[in-house]
C-alpha cells in the first residue's frame, strides 16, 4: 500500500497511484474540485450537468480533465451512479457517452484503448482497476450500499469473466473517500454490513452515543483480499473530503446538495 501522490499543474490538483503510474501506456488521474472554470457552489472543476452550472463550463471541465490522461471530452464513457451493482462493458469509442439506459450504471470495464472511463465521488469511493497482463481496466462507484452489494468484488468477476483477468495481476486503488470519523449512521449501515460480510466486519464498526462509526475503507479493503487482489496491489487513499481540504474537496455529508462533484478518469493510450 502507498498513498496517493499530488499533482499540480498550475492551479488544476489531481492525485495519482504510484501502483497505477508504473505503467506508461495507462493513464489515470482522481481529480479535485480545483482547475476547472466553473463559478460557486460549482467552483471550479465541477462535472455535474443537473445543476445550476451550465452545460457549456460543464463542458469544458470534462475536456480539461481528459486532457490530463492525454485524450478529450469525446472519448469520455461515463458512469450512471445510482447506488447500483449494474456493471456495463464498454466494447467501443461512442463519443461523450453517459451508459446505461436511466438504469443506473455505476461501474464500467473497458480493454479497448483510447475509450476514457469516468466516474464521481463526493465521499463515495471511486475505486480503479487495471489488469495489466491483459490490458484491461475498470472503474466503480460504491458508497456504503455499493459495498454492501458487493459491487467491487463484481465488476473483478465480470474483468475474469470478460478478458481472462487473474485478481493476482490487478491493481486496485481506491480514491479520497469519507473517512470512519465522518461516517456516523444509524443502524441500517451496520446491519447491511454484516449481512454481506459477516462478523469480519465487526472490527471496522463501533458505536458513539446512538450513532455507528463504519470505516468503510477498511471494509473494502477486506473485501479486496478477499477478491484474491493480493496486499501489495491495492491502494487506499487517506483523504476524506467530508474533513478534508475544502478548497479541494467537494463533500455530500458537508456541502449538501448545492455543489459540484469530483471525477476520476482512467484509460489505456492508443
Ligand atoms: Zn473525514
Amino acid at each position: 500500500m502507498s498513498e496517493l501522490r499530488k499533482q499540480v499543474k498550475d492551479d488544476l490538483i489531481y492525485y495519482t497511484s504510484p501502483q497505477l503510474s508504473v505503467y506508461p501506456r495507462l493513464r489515470h488521474a482522481f481529480f479535485t474540485r480545483t482547475g476547472g472554470v466553473s463559478a460557486a457552489p460549482y467552483d471550479t472543476l465541477n462535472f455535474r450537468f443537473n445543476s445550476r452550472d451550465s452545460r457549456e463550463n460543464v463542458m469544458k471541465n470534462y475536456d480539461i480533465a481528459a486532457h490530463v490522461v492525454g485524450s478529450d471530452a469525446d472519448h469520455v464513457a461515463r458512469t450512471c451512479q445510482m447506488h447500483t451493482d449494474n456493471i456495463v462493458e464498454v466494447t467501443e469509442n461512442r463519443g461523450f457517452v453517459q451508459m446505461g439506459d436511466g438504469d443506473g450504471v455505476d461501474a464500467l470495464i473497458t480493454n479497448v484503448p483510447g475509450v476514457v472511463l469516468c466516474g464521481f465521488y463526493a465521499d463515495c469511493q471511486l475505486i480503479m482497476l487495471y489488469d495489466h497482463k491483459h490490458k484491461a481496466c475498470g472503474i466503480v462507484h460504491a458508497g456504503w450500499r455499493g459495498i454492501a452489494k458487493e459491487i467491487t468484488r463484481k465488476t473483478i468477476e465480470k474483468m475474469t469473466e470478460r478478458y481472462g483477468s487473474n485478481p493476482s495481476d490487478m491493481i486496485a486503488v481506491v480514491g479520497p473517500s469519507i473517512c470512519r470519523s465522518c461516517f456516523a449512521t444509524d443502524n441500517d449501515v451496520p446491519e447491511k454490513m454484516r449481512e454481506t460480510f459477516g462478523d469480519m466486519v465487526q472490527e471496522y464498526m463501533y458505536k458513539e452515543g446512538e450513532k455507528w462509526r463504519v470505516d468503510l475503507k477498511n471494509i473494502t479493503y477486506t473485501m479486496l483480499l478477499r477478491a484474491d487482489i493480493l496486499p501489495y496491489n491495492i491502494d487506499i487513499s487517506n483523504l476524506c473530503p467530508c474533513c478534508g481540504d475544502k478548497t479541494q474537496f467537494w463533500s455530500h455529508r458537508r456541502d449538501g446538495e448545492e455543489r459540484g462533484v469530483q471525477a476520476g478518469m482512467i484509460t489505456i493510450a492508443e
